[in-house]
């Protein structure tokens, strides 16, 4: 059947063609490349079959949805297996790797040897796993090619036999895996249960990459980028370089943060595609345990794979405080990443982590920032001591704090919008300014997914999931943001390669207990394990170890002074407890304590590491080293 195939729905350029008429090609492989901008993507063929045309040369311009190729094909592989002759050479092909390639670990058998029709010959060592490719046919071996330890990819000849007559029976089909979402939860899914043998289907509403790419972690993180420059330029010259007029280009500002996102989507949607992935842009909704309908541009499709692995996300929660509702001056983070100009003022309602870190960007840029928060404290997840310090260097570049504050409505006003808030005191005080943000915490998307027609237990607005990432419905997952657990992408990844993993028939379980968190505010804070409040209230003997920032050479050269890192101890075992670092390069720092932590160090290990000069991570063994009241370059 002919098959058309299309590069992308906006125009492209012609780099080069990998096949060529007359070349069979199966689901998955690439067929060309195309540039989109200077981004090169892959066209991979959608079908089994052969390459019938190819339309269009090298630096030829490529409309928006134009056919470029055409196959004769199906959607699904054919398993009809040929017999050959006696005495017919067949070469064996790496073709069920569970990966794009891997290490050859052991041949099972050597040439003269007589193989049965899939008998396993060869193992390759595929990251933790261990694939093992066999031949169709029966017969004795001819060669065999790579050595051990050599590099075998995906579809390499490693073998030829001779073959005896004897055949396999048809192939078992591919599971079919349905994967919702397209995040950093449901990508990571698709991406490892293809590498696992899966056929799968993502289906994504909005573009792939999810909050993390559109909406969360890297826009934010892009436009922090931009206000750290901005900042640096500004005060380039006490590292002695003058810059005679700094100034801030809010439109390239929100330019750079579109870029890096849509860099790294393209390069997720080619993942999923290189792992044999198909990606559907549609809603999905259950119609019963194992079933879904999705609501496309073109029609309804209807879907009943094998395995389901729910990955929808989250979104901002918005309070029922009287005034919010159609105030257009308020707005949630995705309006705050998206600002057509830099406001004046700002009122951050919530000072948890995206209050604190967009509050640090727009007072970076310039804007007159203020935070109402209705605890006693910010970021409650953070030790407290650490907090109060990041709090005041937040004072000191201008940012004001108003805590125990409790919001009783907004006003829409000319030039923004009006806060009427009752203080600690129980006194009522008015804020006013251009724009005010709500960042009080975010809700699973769950609502629409019809849930109750599969059956899926929910809990306080979460799927509820054990630590396989099981639903209570069978061969149904969850993963993410919508399950209740930390909402970090790197943990939504995690419990993707879990669920993956455990759909395709392993045994994996998620375990949240060493997980690094981090604030990306100016300087940058992060944290693995307890803080000093939790290894109180759990009523344990600690010790703690603190080294400043100042004593850091490498902080004071990159005129980051401010900031700690401080380590909580066992007392009787000097086993790391927790590890909490304000100062620049934490999120980057904290990796080495994550990684101690899982493996059960000691302060002792860390100080017997030798880490290296003029770093800040050194400052990471000083701390421990203080834990034993050593520390060399602190007193
Ligand atoms: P999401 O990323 O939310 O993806 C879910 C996807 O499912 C979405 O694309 C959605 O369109 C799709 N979807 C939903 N329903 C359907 C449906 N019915 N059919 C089809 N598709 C559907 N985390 C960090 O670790 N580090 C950070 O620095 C960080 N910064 C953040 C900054 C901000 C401003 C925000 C808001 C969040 C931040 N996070 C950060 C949190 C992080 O973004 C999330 O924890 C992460 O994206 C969750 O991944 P997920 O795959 O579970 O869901
Ligand atoms: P959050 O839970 O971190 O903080 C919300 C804050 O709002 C809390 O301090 C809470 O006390 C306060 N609050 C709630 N209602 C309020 C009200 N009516 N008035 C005043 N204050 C109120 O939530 P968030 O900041 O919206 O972030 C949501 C989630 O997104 C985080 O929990 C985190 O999982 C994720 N996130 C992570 C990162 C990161 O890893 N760097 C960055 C941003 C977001």
């Amino acid at each position: 059947m002919k098959q058309d195939i299309t590069a992308a729905k906006v125009p492209t350029v012609m780099k080069n063609w990998v096949v060529k008429p007359g070349d069979e090609v199966s689901k998955g492989d690439p067929l060309c490349y195309v540039m989109l901008g200077t981004i090169k993507r892959t066209v991979s063929s959608k079908f089994y079959g052969k390459v019938i045309e190819t339309k269009f040369a090298e630096g030829d311009k490529i409309p928006g949805g134009e056919i470029i190729c055409v196959i004769d094909g199906t959607e699904e592989k054919s398993n009809e297996l040929k017999p050959v002759e006696p005495g017919t050479v067949v070469q064996v092909t790496a073709d069920n790797l569970m990966g794009p390639s891997g290490l050859v670990k052991e041949w099972y058998k050597q040439p003269g040897e007589k193989v049965e029709p899939k008998e396993p010959i060869l193992a390759v060592a595929v990251g933790k796993l261990t694939a093992e490719v066999s031949c169709p046919y029966g017969g004795t071996v001819k060669e065999i090619m790579p050595d051990i330890d050599a590099k075998v990819n995906k579809g390499d000849v490693v073998a030829s036999v001779v073959a005896d007559g004897s055949m396999a029976g048809p192939e078992l089909p591919k599971p079919k895996v349905v994967v919702i979402g397209g995040g950093p939860g449901g990508y990571v899914a698709a991406i490892r249960a293809g590498q696992l043998g899966a056929e799968v289907t993502v289906i994504e509403k909005e573009r792939m990459g999810g909050t993390c790419l559109n909406r969360g972690c890297i826009p934010t993180k892009a436009l922090l980028h931009s206000a750290e420059v901005y900042q640096t330029a500004v005060n380039a010259a006490k590292a002695g370089v003058k810059i005679p007029s700094v100034e801030l280009d809010w439109d390239g500002v929100q330019k750079n943060r579109r870029s890096v996102s849509s860099t790294l989507i393209v390069g997720v949607e080619g993942l999923v595609e290189a792992n044999g992935g198909s990606i559907i842009k549609g809603t999905a909704t259950f119609t019963g345990p194992k079933s879904l309908t999705v609501k496309t541009a073109y029609g309804i499709k209807t879907y009943e794979p094998d395995k389901i692995i729910i990955a929808t996300g989250s979104s901002p929660a918005m309070p029922p405080i009287p005034g919010l509702a159609g105030n257009d001056a308020c707005i949630d983070s995705t309006g705050a990443l998206q600002m057509k100009k830099l406001p004046k003022s700002m009122i951050i309602v919530g000072g948890g982590v995206i209050g604190i870190e967009l509050a640090c960007a727009y007072a970076a840029f310039g804007c007159k920032v203020t935070i109402v928060e209705m605890m006693d404290r910010l970021m409650p997840v953070m030790d407290l001591e650490l907090t109060l310090k990041a709090q005041k260097i937040m004072e000191e570049h201008g940012i004001e704090f108003f805590l125990e504050t409790q919001v009783l409505s907004f006003e829409k006003t000319a030039n923004g919008s009006k806060v009427l808030t009752k203080l600690k005191s129980g006194e009522e005080k008015v804020f006013e300014a251009e724009k005010v943000l709500v960042a009080v915490g975010r809700k699973s998307n769950i609502a629409g997914l019809d849930l109750e027609k599969a059956g899926i237990e929910t809990e306080r607005g979460h799927i509820v999931v054990n630590d396989k990432m099981e639903t209570n419905v069978k061969d149904v997952y969850a993963i993410g943001d919508c399950v209740g657990k930390i909402m970090l992408a790197h943990t939504a990844s995690t419990m993707g390669e879990i669920a993956a993993e455990n759909a395709m028939g392993m045994d994996e379980h998620y375990d949240e207990s060493v997980c690094p968190s981090c604030v990306y505010m100016l300087p940058e804070f992060a944290y693995v394990g307890i803080n000093e409040e939790q290894a109180k209230a759990q009523g344990l003997k600690y010790k703690v170890g603190r080294f400043p920032m100042q004593a850091n050479g490498k902080s004071l050269i990159m005129e980051e002074k401010d900031g700690w890192i401080k380590i909580i101890a066992d007392k009787e075992t000097n086993k790391i407890l927790g590890v909490h670092i304000l100062g620049a390069r934490a999120t980057d720092v904290i990796a080495e304590s994550a990684m101690a932590m899982k493996m059960g160090a000691t302060v002792d290990d860390m100080i017997n590491t030798i880490h290296a000069h003029p770093t800040v991570a050194e400052a990471m063994k000083e701390a421990a080293m203080a834990v034993e009241k050593r520390a060399i370059h602190f007193k």
